[in-house]
C-alpha cells in the first residue's frame, strides 16, 4: 500500500512569526506517518527553524529547490548537502514556477534529482503538460518526456525515494482544479511511464501526487482515484485549518 502524502507548498508567502504560529497550531494534530505522510515546503531561510519546531511532530520539512553541486563557488544557491545537514527530508524539483521564471529545464531537473538522491534527500519531481500534444488546453497530457528525463540515471533502488507530482499549469493558483477524471488519467499515464522505464512492480510503489487548486472541497474525489496517492497544495495549505482538513481527507 502506498501511504498517502499531503504536501504544502508555501512558495514565498509566509514570514517567520506566521510559520511559528502555523506549526504551533498543527504540530500535535497531524497523524502518524504510517497513516498519512505530511510535508511542508518553505523558503530555505526558514527550514532549519521549521525542522526544530517539528521535532516532535511527524511533519517533514521540504525545500522548494536545490542546487546540483554539493558544495563550491555557486553564490546564491542552496547545497543539497546543507539541506540534509539541517534535517530537511524532501525537496521539490522542477516546479512549473521554476521552469517558467528561472529557466529550469529537463537537464537541470535531472542534475538536481541526482544531487538530492546522492545526499539522502527525497525528490518530489514536478511535471506539467506535454505542450506538443496539446489538443485542447485543459485536456493536455502530462509530459512523459519530463518524467523520463528527470529520472535518467535513477537506479531501481533509488526510485523508491522518488515522488512524482503532476501539476497542470492552468490549474496552478487558478482556482480551477483538474477534474478527478483528468487527474486520474494523467497519474495513470505517469504510472505507465514508470512501468516502461522500470517495471510494473516498481511503478506500483512510486507515489504520484496531483497539484493545482486543491482544496478541502475537491480533495476527496481526487484522492479516491486509484493512481493518485496524495496532493501538493499551494494556496489552501497556507491556512492551518484547511491543511489539517486535507490531511484528514487523505488518511
Ligand atoms: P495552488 O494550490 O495554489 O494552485 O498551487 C499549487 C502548487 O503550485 C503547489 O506546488
Amino acid at each position: 500500500r502506498r501511504i498517502p502524502f499531503v504536501v504544502a507548498n508555501w512558495k514565498i508567502n509566509k514570514l517567520q512569526s506566521e510559520i511559528a504560529e502555523f506549526l504551533d497550531n498543527v504540530n500535535s494534530k497531524v497523524p502518524s506517518q504510517t497513516v498519512v505522510e505530511t510535508g511542508i515546503a518553505a523558503q530555505d531561510l526558514f527550514l532549519a527553524d521549521m525542522v526544530r519546531a517539528t521535532q516532535d511532530s511527524p511533519i517533514h520539512i521540504v525545500a522548494e529547490n536545490v542546487h546540483w553541486e554539493d558544495a563550491g563557488a555557486y553564490t546564491g544557491e542552496t547545497s543539497p548537502r546543507a539541506l540534509k545537514d539541517i534535517g530537511a527530508t524532501y525537496v521539490l524539483i522542477g516546479h512549473f514556477e521554476r521552469r517558467k521564471f528561472f529557466n529550469e529545464n529537463d537537464s537541470t531537473v535531472n542534475l538536481k534529482v541526482m544531487a538530492a538522491l546522492r545526499n539522502g534527500l527525497r525528490p518530489i519531481i514536478d511535471v506539467d503538460e506535454d505542450m506538443s500534444k496539446y489538443a485542447q488546453f485543459m485536456d493536455a497530457e502530462p509530459s512523459v518526456a519530463q518524467v523520463a528525463s528527470a529520472l535518467a540515471g535513477v537506479s531501481v533502488d533509488q526510485i523508491r525515494n522518488i515522488t512524482i507530482a503532476y501539476e497542470p499549469t492552468w490549474a496552478i493558483g487558478s482556482g480551477e482544479a483538474a477534474t478527478s477524471e483528468q487527474a486520474q488519467k494523467a497519474a495513470h499515464l505517469i504510472r505507465q511511464t514508470l512501468a516502461k522505464l522500470y517495471s510494473p512492480v516498481i511503478a506500483e510503489q512510486v507515489r504520484i501526487l496531483y497539484g493545482g487548486s486543491v482544496t478541502p472541497d475537491n480533495a476527496s474525489a481526487l484522492l479516491q482515484q486509484p493512481d493518485i496517492d496524495g496532493v501538493l497544495v499551494g494556496t489552501a495549505a497556507l491556512d492551518p485549518v484547511k491543511f489539517l482538513e486535507l490531511i484528514n481527507i487523505a488518511k
